[in-house]
């Protein structure tokens, strides 16, 4: 599925609905604007495949989507533009910038704005507003939709789109040998990241020099049998109350448990 395709053929049926001038069409002409809003969150979400696959938003709607987006890109909602030019002097940037275009991202602010609201066209009036006599203004929702087609439209027409620019650190899981990516925002020291297939956590710590560290989040356990100081290690995730193990060494079973500690106070 080429979403972004999908997103442009919505956009012409909108346009064909819309400029039928008919008002009892301009319910039909707000499903295919939303249509095409859905089309390019996905198309969003494709471009961040490794690090969001598929599977995981599969039956999600836009909305989630872009949610979590946000959540592996923090600059996944803001525009973009592309610059290169050719440094005459090592390090220092070049005195002529040749434009490579802007990429328009359908950020999550005019989502938010006028998904719901493309939604609400798309209902019955309830019978409070019918009682309350408030009858469906026109030509106001047919203003909304030209001022979201406008930007729908500038999104497509954009030459430079879903590039995901940034460092990005990447390993192979320690426990499951799945890749793990993540961005790493400019001037953030300390990022975490989760093993989408196994949940395993880690700590990516910047060390300077575009070096980075990865920490797994693993905690050294010992057997709680006072004659026996076997240990296993454990993720921070299996780290829960009433999860247990059978001790290699004893064979006995420690359970994690809540503890109460006890101090003497003065
Ligand atoms: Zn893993
Ligand atoms: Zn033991």
């Amino acid at each position: 599925m080429n979403y972004r395709n999908y997103a442009r053929k919505c956009l012409k049926r909108y346009e064909e609905e819309l400029g039928n001038g008919d008002d009892e069409r301009l319910k039909y002409a707000a499903l295919e604007l939303r249509m095409s809003m859905e089309a390019l969150t996905y198309d969003r979400a494709l471009a961040y495949k490794d690090e969001f696959p598929p599977a995981e938003y599969e039956t999600w709607q836009p909305r989630k989507v872009m949610t979590v987006l946000l959540d592996i890109d923090p600059t996944a909602d803001k525009d973009s533009s592309f610059a290169f030019g050719e440094e005459e002097e090592y390090g220092v940037p070049a005195q002529v910038m040749r434009s490579l275009g802007s990429e328009k991202v359908l950020n999550m602010a005019t989502l938010r704005k006028h998904y719901d609201a493309l939604g609400n066209y798309l209902h019955v009036q309830s019978m409070k507003q019918v009682r309350a006599g408030k009858s469906l203004d026109f030509g106001k929702i047919r203003f909304r939709c030209e001022e979201i087609a406008a930007f729908v439209r500038a999104v497509l027409v954009s030459p430079v789109f879903n590039v995901t620019l940034g460092s990005f650190a990447t390993m192979e899981c320690v426990e499951c040998r799945k890749p793990v990516r993540k961005r790493i925002p400019y001037g953030q020291e300390i990022v975490e990241v989760e093993c989408y297939e196994c949940h395993a956590s880690y700590l990516i710590v910047d060390k300077g020099n575009n070096n980075v560290e990865w920490q797994p989040q693993q905690y050294e356990v010992e057997c709680a049998n006072g004659d026996c100081t076997h240990k296993i290690v454990v993720w921070l995730h299996e780290l829960e109350v009433g999860k247990s193990w059978i001790c290699p060494s004893c064979n006995g079973r420690n359970t994690f448990a809540l503890g109460i500690r006890y101090e003497a106070v003065q």
